[in-house]
C-alpha cells in the first residue's frame, strides 16, 4: 500500500482526470482478474491500481493525497459528511462506482447509471499534526496554526466564473455531466468528456483563479485544546477545511494532537508516574523529599526509615486533568535508591568500618540470597560427586 498511487499508474503528478483514467483503463483491462484467472499477482495490482484510482479520480481525495501521501487515509477513516476522505479502500461501494465508470462500456448498460451531479463541491478536509507538550495537555492551550489551504476566490466569489459571467449549462451533455451512446444493444453512459461531469462549462474563467474558483493561501487559525486531551486525540473543526470548488461548502479541519514525552513525568491515561531518585543515605535514615507536581508545585514525601528501590507512593488528585471531567488522576512516586558514586578515601573508610559495625543484619535479603545461591551450588556438587 505504500506505493506511491501516481506511479503506480505511471503518470506524471500533473496528469489530467482524462490522462489518469486512461491510464487506469489500460492498466485495468491488463490486470483484470478474467483475464488473468489464478494469478495472485495480476489480482494484487489489479486491487493496487484500483486503490490508487479511487483516491486520484476524486477531487477531494487526490488534492489530500498530494498534501499528505498515504497518512491522509490512515488513522481510520475520516468520512465525515458529504464524504470527505474516505477511510478504508476496496470498500464495495467505491469498487463498483470504478467498475461502473470504467468498465460500463463492455459490462453492458445495466451497470450504468445516472448520477446527479452538481457543479459545486464540497472542499477537502485537512489534516493538521498538532504537537503539545504535557504540561499544555494538562492546563488545556491556545495555539496558533498555520495551514497550507485554498480559500473561495475572492474576485469571481467562488463561481470561477469572470465577474459579470455565469458558467453556462455544458452544450454536450445539456447539463447532465453524462453522455449515453448507443453500442450494439447497449446504451452506454459516460461521464461528459467537455464538462468533466460537472454540467457546466465556464465560458469566461475568472482570471484570479483560473476558473476553479478559489486560489491557494496560507491560513492562521486561532484553536483552543481543552485540558486533559490525550496523545492522539482527534479534534474535529467544521467548516475549516478546504474551500469548496465553485461555491460550494468548506471541508472540515481535523486536528491530530500528539503529546510530547516529559522529562519527569510519564503518563498512563488520567495517571502521572514519576521516579523519584533518593541516595542511599536518605532511603537509609529516613527523610523527606520534594515530588515535584505537573501544575509546576511541590508535595513533600516522608522517605520511611529503610526504604527500597521500587517503593511507591500515591498522591491522590495529582495526576492529570481530564477531558470534560472535574476530576484529576493520581500520580505515582517511585522510589529509587542511588548507589554513591565518586567516594573519597575518608567517605570508603567510613564505609568500611560501617559495614564492619553491621555483623549482616543490616542487609538481610543480600545474606538470604547469598545463602540460597551457597545451597544450590552444594546441592549440584553433591549430586555429580
Ligand atoms: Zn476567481
Ligand atoms: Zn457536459
Amino acid at each position: 500500500m505504500a506505493q506511491d498511487y501516481y506511479d503506480l499508474l505511471g503518470v506524471e503528478r500533473s496528469a489530467d482526470p482524462a490522462t489518469i483514467k486512461s491510464a487506469f483503463r489500460k492498466l485495468a483491462m491488463k490486470y483484470h482478474p478474467d483475464r488473468n484467472p489464478g494469478d495472485e499477482e495480476a489480482e494484487k495490482k489489479f486491487k493496487e491500481i484500483g486503490e490508487a484510482y479511487e483516491v486520484l479520480s476524486d477531487e477531494q481525495k487526490k488534492a489530500a493525497y498530494d498534501r499528505f501521501g498515504h497518512a491522509a487515509f490512515q488513522n481510520g477513516g475520516m468520512g465525515g459528511a458529504g464524504g470527505g476522505m474516505g477511510g478504508g479502500f476496496g470498500g464495495a461501494g467505491a469498487f463498483s462506482d470504478i467498475f461502473e465508470d470504467i468498465f460500463g462500456d463492455f459490462m453492458g448498460g445495466g451497470g450504468a447509471r445516472t448520477r446527479q451531479r452538481s457543479s459545486a463541491q464540497r472542499g477537502a478536509d485537512l489534516k493538521y499534526d498538532l504537537e503539545i507538550s504535557l504540561r499544555e495537555a494538562f492546563e488545556g492551550v491556545k495555539k496558533e496554526i498555520t495551514i497550507p489551504s485554498s480559500e473561495a476566490c475572492d474576485v469571481c466569489e467562488g463561481s470561477g466564473a469572470k465577474p459579470g459571467t455565469q458558467p453556462t449549462a455544458c452544450g454536450t451533455c445539456g447539463g447532465a455531466g453524462r453522455v449515453r451512446a448507443q453500442q450494439g444493444f447497449f446504451t452506454v453512459e459516460r461521464t461528459c468528456p467537455t464538462c468533466q461531469g460537472q454540467g457546466e462549462v465556464i465560458a469566461d474563467p475568472c482570471e484570479n483563479c483560473g476558473g476553479q474558483g478559489r486560489v491557494r493561501k496560507t491560513r492562521t487559525l486561532q484553536v483552543e485544546v481543552p485540558a486533559g486531551v490525550e496523545d492522539g486525540t482527534r479534534i474535529r473543526l467544521t467548516g475549516e477545511g478546504e474551500a469548496g470548488l465553485r461555491g460550494g461548502p468548506f471541508g472540515d479541519l481535523y486536528l491530530f494532537v500528539s503529546v510530547d514525552d516529559h522529562e519527569l513525568f510519564e503518563r498512563d491515561g488520567p495517571d502521572l508516574y514519576c521516579e523519584a531518585h533518593v541516595p542511599m543515605v536518605t532511603a537509609a535514615l529516613g527523610g523527606e523529599i520534594d515530588v515535584p507536581t505537573i501544575e509546576g508545585g511541590k508535595i513533600k514525601i516522608k522517605i520511611p526509615e529503610g526504604s527500597q528501590t521500587g517503593t511507591k507512593f500515591r498522591l491522590r488528585g495529582s495526576g492529570m486533568t481530564q477531558l470534560r471531567r472535574k476530576t484529576r488522576g493520581d500520580m505515582y512516586v517511585e522510589l529509587k535508591v542511588e548507589t554513591p558514586t565518586n567516594l573519597s578515601a575518608r567517605q570508603k573508610e567510613l564505609l568500611r568500618e560501617f559495614c564492619e559495625e553491621g555483623g549482616g543484619e543490616d542487609c538481610p535479603k543480600s545474606n538470604d540470597f547469598l545463602g540460597k545461591a551457597k545451597t544450590f551450588w552444594d546441592k549440584l556438587n553433591g549430586t555429580d560427586g
